[in-house]
């Protein structure tokens, strides 16, 4: 039973050589979770796996997180084995947002007939969700108004931030176990973003030691980054992780 965590994309927004952030949680090889889907995530997906993703979790709306979406119900649409197969996990409080972003635009497809929820099978969560048998815990992050972003816990495993200042009283709980911790990082942070000295300022050493920095601003940041004493994440690397721990007593 091997569990890893393989980056397809790990840029700023405006990084579009290191890829839209992206990872995809891995299980004997075999994709079993993607988080966040931006405008050039699916060709990375695609050269890894040689297939569509089966499920999705959206971090947050920004059109570098899920830029890639309409693209994909157009895959998914049009393949009878897939429509309507792909999950797709997403906070609650998302789904208008989502909505207001790409499934209200009119005339999702040409021919017209189609809603753009029908592609997937959409799973609205608030805690976190079910899936093949693993719970995963769902957290609010600060990244702009409240309410609005939420990091993804395997317990025992991994820690995704998704986009984020620092959360230290959020990690004290749902990274508590030994969990690598792939947290939002660029060189210098910003009112929308982590910055080294944020995450040094806020962590303490344990924490830190078990942090992996990706959504940095170009390869140099990242090199800089490094040169600080940072462990960074590149893309297409694939991170080994250890094997996830019993769900927490509240969840479910
Ligand atoms: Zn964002």
């Amino acid at each position: 039973m091997s569990w890893q965590l393989r980056f397809l994309g790990t840029g700023a927004a405006h990084a579009v050589e290191l890829g839209s952030s992206s990872v995809v949680l891995e299980h004997d090889g075999r994709p079993r979770l993607l988080i966040d889907c931006g405008p050039d995530t699916l060709d990375r997906y695609q050269a890894a796996y040689g297939a569509l993703p089966e499920a999705i979790y959206v971090t947050h709306v920004h059109l570098d997180h899920v830029g890639g979406l309409e693209r994909l119900f157009i895959r998914l649409w049009f393949d009878q084995a897939l429509r309507g197969r792909c999950k797709l996990f997403l906070h609650a409080s998302l789904v208008p947002w989502l909505q207001g972003r790409i499934a209200d635009y009119p005339g999702v497809l040409a021919e017209g007939g189609v809603n753009w929820w029908e592609a997937f099978r959409l799973v609205p969560c608030h805690r976190g969700f079910w899936h093949e048998g693993q719970w995963f815990d769902v957290f609010a992050t600060r990244h702009h108004r409240a309410g609005t972003s939420y990091g993804l816990a395997l317990h025992g495993s991994f820690v995704y931030t998704g986009d984020t200042r620092p959360i230290p009283e959020t990690l004290a709980v749902v990274a508590a176990h030994g969990e690598l911790v792939a947290h939002d990082c660029g060189l210098v942070g910003n009112p929308s973003h982590s910055g080294a000295d944020d995450l040094a300022r806020e962590y303490d050493t344990d924490l830190r030691a078990r942090m992996v920095a990706y959504h940095y601003g170009s390869q140099d940041d990242g090199r800089k980054l490094e040169a600080l004493g940072w462990r960074i994440a590149h893309p297409g690397e694939s991170l080994a992780l250890p094997d996830p721990l019993p769900p927490r007593t509240d969840a479910g």
